[in-house]
């Protein structure tokens, strides 16, 4: 093992993240009530430009509860994916829906146009819903992930949601800091767009509160839902009288200070990341066998993950070249197992997913924090001009 250490993505925690945390603790208020709370659901409104936005546990949990609000039961189908992490689908068998498998175009984002092919051809739209032919069901929403910060084609995802009556979800937990800067959706950030959009702000995400996520809408009736979903459905604050099946799923003010820290340096982290990912491309256009992939044009993406695509040209494959770069300290890893192939979803449905397996085996992510020196990417990009 070589004695340098450069992981894929960690956290950045040099700004004013232990004044707020120890203000926190000082005023002790820990828990899930408290000022910051308010203050990073604000901030994160006027970031986003979001009509409002309500705190959450986690970016899972955020998905559970975007599915309860648009009211996603056991009686629908779901829309989503194949090609992303598996927190995006599973909060769809939380409410006992089921999943529909998409595959990914050459963004990595859900292929808008073998969507519309879906909706078209596999489904009836009978009474304003959308109904599969194979199981007979509505299928009532969609999820759209915005992969590695990259955002899905919207203009072309909404016009189909508005011509099937679908419910959209935006899984921009990846994608927090990425906006359109022209076309129909210019200045609208990722989450923004559908019915319901999610942040994560785990540890690996651009910012991170810890754990921790956000559920943002322009629609009041959602948010106030959301919100009262998150908070044990209390319909009354002084008798404990509660309208429905609620959760406690509100961020605590811990993770709020930290969240409000480190949204202050999040443009801070876009504009670094954005140089080491134009860095790294310059570089491995010149290594034959290896490109970077890009991000959608029209937008200002967050940079999150650098997706390296590895072809037959190289002399490694993909296991091989994680495993040599691992030899060299350097953390890489592939994309997720596809999730139609995991064992809970193996007997779902699945249309025409082709891309998704090509691109699954072709490629890694490499180091991308957000602190990544130049230093550091020159090493990764040295190793990879001279494999083994
Ligand atoms: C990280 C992530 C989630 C889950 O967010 P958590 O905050 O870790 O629960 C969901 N979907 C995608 C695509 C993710 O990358």
């Amino acid at each position: 093992m070589s004695e340098k250490y450069i992981p894929l993505s960690v956290p950045n925690l040099k700004g004013r993240e232990l004044e707020y945390v120890t203000h926190a603790i000082e005023t002790e208020w820990v828990s899930t009530a408290g000022p910051y709370i308010n203050e990073f659901e604000n901030k994160v409104m006027e970031y986003t430009g979001a009509r409002g936005a309500v705190s959450c546990q986690n970016g899972t949990s955020g998905l559970h509860v975007a599915l309860k609000v648009l009211e996603v039961t056991s009686e629908d189908e779901v829309i989503v994916p194949t090609l992303t992490f598996i927190a995006a689908v599973n909060p769809v068998k939380y409410v006992g829906a089921e999943p529909i498998f998409m595959d990914c175009d050459d963004t990595l984002n859900i292929d808008a146009d073998k969507l519309r092919t879906f909706c078209e051809t596999e489904c009836d739209f009978i009474n304003d819903k959308l109904i599969n032919k194979l199981s007979k069901k509505h299928i009532k929403a969609l999820i759209v992930v915005h992969v590695f910060g990259n955002m899905a084609d919207m203009e072309k995802i909404m016009s189909i949601a508005d011509d099937y009556n679908l419910k959209v979800i935006e899984d921009a937990t990846e994608a927090m800091g990425t906006y359109y800067i022209a076309e129909r959706y210019k200045d609208k950030h990722a989450g923004t767009i559908g019915d319901i959009g999610v942040y994560s702000f785990n540890g690996n995400k651009i910012m991170t509160t810890g754990g921790g996520g956000m559920i943002v809408s322009n629609d009041k009736q959602i948010l106030k839902k959301a919100k009262h979903l998150t908070t044990q459905a209390k319909s009354d604050d002084i008798y404990y009288t509660h309208d429905e099946i609620g959760y406690n799923y509100r961020m605590t003010n811990l993770q709020a200070a930290l969240g409000l820290a480190q949204l202050e340096q999040l443009e801070g982290f876009i504009e670094s990341k954005k140089a080491n990912y134009e860095r790294y491309k310059k570089e491995i256009e010149n290594i034959q066998g290896l490109k970077i992939l890009n991000f959608n044009k029209h937008t200002r993406p967050n940079y999150w993950f650098y997706a390296l695509y590895i072809d037959e040209h190289y002399k490694l494959n993909r296991d091989q070249l994680i495993t040599y770069l691992s030899s060299k300290g350097i953390q890489s890893r592939p994309i997720w197992g596809l999730i139609s192939d995991q064992i809970p979803y193996r007997s779902n449905q699945i249309f025409e997913i082709e891309k998704a397996h090509r691109y699954l085996e072709h490629v890694i992510n490499i180091p991308c924090s957000s602190n990544l020196s130049n230093e550091d990417v020159n090493y990764v990009v040295e190793c990879l001009r001279h494999p083994k």
